[in-house]
């Protein structure tokens, strides 16, 4: 496919490119491999290049000519498309006072350094007058937005992260979550432990270095579009069409945190790799919402890398590189990578107990969001909620309330779309499942299979559509989180013979 737009959109789309592939690879480069003194001098190129791509496009003459072009356009069509995307984006920060925003976003760059020393020292009160001030400024700036009707600042929040999602229907949602998960939670808990000592165990580092390479082999990553190297923080970075950077970080006693998230990236570079070539560089690429990719990352990590077939096809190769699993067996290995235990730290959490985390901080944003929120009680309120939903209190502010960079980076309305993410994943699945025979796929080294259907019915609509379209579509039933708990459910009760 190819898309036909006028000359000036044309360059405007190759020149924003360019900026955000140069921001792009200064931002993957400082994450991995830079000199940390080299910082103060990328992240000045970085702040000049951004807001040359901010000028260029938020220009009014330009903004006037975006505007005719749109009407210009056939309805339907994919350029048409594209541009309505970019101008949603456009309009949505148009009218914000140019020295409010600038102010904005220095107060939550300063607010993003004091939350990592604060989460440090374990310290929410040094953080307490920068996380007011940036809700606060996000309020602010929704308030300027056209959509705003004075009451709904969390709806367009959630939409900056997931278009179409409103907090109606994340609350239908997270009813559902609470009904069928809380209970089953509880008599996982009450069960016999599953003993996660090997997994738990040291594991040589560079030989989980060799191992994510057998994991990317028998995930058929293409060596030449796709790179891993280690951050902090794992993450996906997406240059071109075809050019995917993923990360992971690697842990002498947590095995299962590189491994799960070098999968889970892989989910995530998979799909920008598999959109329509044509949408490069445009808006039908970047407009992705986060729920949309966090539906593909968890498809990879739950329904692919936590599963029997997945392991039996790895074995071999894993008791090669680390005979200490020699003498257990793949069901076994597969139980403890499965076992479930509440926990205080979201990115350490299971699959089961994992949306629950995500409940407790959407319960938090809408009264962020509402006003409602008493700051200093916050450490409190997140506390009492653990202890609430998951039967567990933090017992400092590091392993609370200050866990997560969203809020210090001024993402406030991004947590569901994870929960969401993995119910979209468990819906596909299903459909999935009934297409092709995804265990035997698996087992047989035939990951292909799995690919070639993400592409075709997934990841090359890129943005062209919502991910609720496209589960509604493919599945051909409205979206039910009740697939989702069912799936989990099915999986627990058998893991650990519930009745
Ligand atoms: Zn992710």
């Amino acid at each position: 496919m190819k898309l036909n737009f006028e000359p000036f959109y044309q360059e405007l789309i190759d020149t924003l490119g360019a900026y955000a592939l140069a921001a792009c690879t200064i931002y993957t480069d400082q994450a991995t491999i830079a000199p940390r003194k080299g910082a103060s001098r990328s992240n000045e190129a970085l702040a000049i290049l951004n807001s040359l791509a901010f000028k260029l496009e938020h220009d009014p003459e330009m903004y006037e000519q975006i505007k005719a072009y749109q009407a210009s356009l056939e309805e339907g069509s994919l350029e048409r498309k594209e541009v309505d995307l970019r101008l949603l984006d456009l309009e949505e920060t148009k009218e914000v006072p140019a020295d409010f925003y600038r102010q904005a976003l220095h107060t939550q760059a300063e607010g993003e350094t004091c939350w990592l020393e604060a989460k440090e020292k374990s310290d929410y009160e040094m953080f307490k007058p920068y996380l007011k001030s940036i809700v606060a400024d996000t309020l602010k700036i929704i308030s300027y937005s056209p959509r705003f009707n004075g009451s709904n600042a969390y709806d367009l929040m959630l939409d900056t992260y997931e278009r179409g999602m409103q907090q109606k229907q994340y609350d239908e949602f997270f009813e559902v979550i609470k009904a069928e998960l809380i209970p089953l939670i509880a008599k996982v808990n009450a069960a016999k432990p599953i003993d996660t000592t090997l997994v738990d165990a040291d594991y040589d580092i560079d030989k989980q270095r060799e191992f994510a390479k057998v994991l990317l082999k028998h995930l058929k990553a293409d060596p030449e579009r796709v790179y891993l190297s280690e951050t902090e923080h794992p993450f996906t970075n997406f240059h071109s069409h075809d050019d995917a950077r993923i990360t992971t970080h690697y842990y002498e006693n947590r095995f299962l945190s590189a491994v799960l998230s070098t999968v889970h990236e892989y989910g995530h570079a998979l799909y920008s790799l598999q959109m329509d070539p044509a949408f490069d560089k445009t808006k039908l690429a970047d407009a992705v919402g986060c729920a949309a990719h966090e539906s593909q990352s968890r498809f990879l990590e739950n329904h692919i890398g936590r599963t029997t077939a997945f392991w039996q096809l790895l074995y071999p190769e894993l008791v090669e590189a680390f005979p200490e699993f020699k003498d257990v067996s793949v069901d076994e290995l597969v139980r403890q990578i499965n076992a479930s235990q509440p926990s205080l730290v979201r990115t350490e959490a299971d699959e089961l107990t994992y949306p629950l985390h995500i409940l407790i901080r959407y319960e938090i944003e809408k009264m962020m969001a509402d006003g409602s929120l008493d700051y200093d009680k916050l450490p409190e309120i997140w506390a009492d909620k653990y202890e609430e939903y998951l039967g567990v209190r933090p017992q400092n502010d590091k392993e609370g309330v200050l866990q997560d960079m969203h809020w210090a980076g001024g993402s406030i309305g991004y947590f569901p779309s994870y929960a969401l993410g993995s119910a979209y994943a468990a819906q596909l699945y299903e459909k999935m499942a009934e297409e092709i025979d995804v265990e035997k796929a698996l087992r047989e080294d035939r990951f292909e299979e799995i690919r070639d259907w993400l592409e075709k019915n997934v990841h090359h609509y890129g943005a062209s559509k919502t991910m609720r379209e496209i589960v509604e579509e493919v599945s051909g039933k409205p979206f039910d989180p009740h697939i989702y708990t069912n799936y989990l459910k099915d999986k627990y009760t058998k893991l650990y013979n519930l009745d």
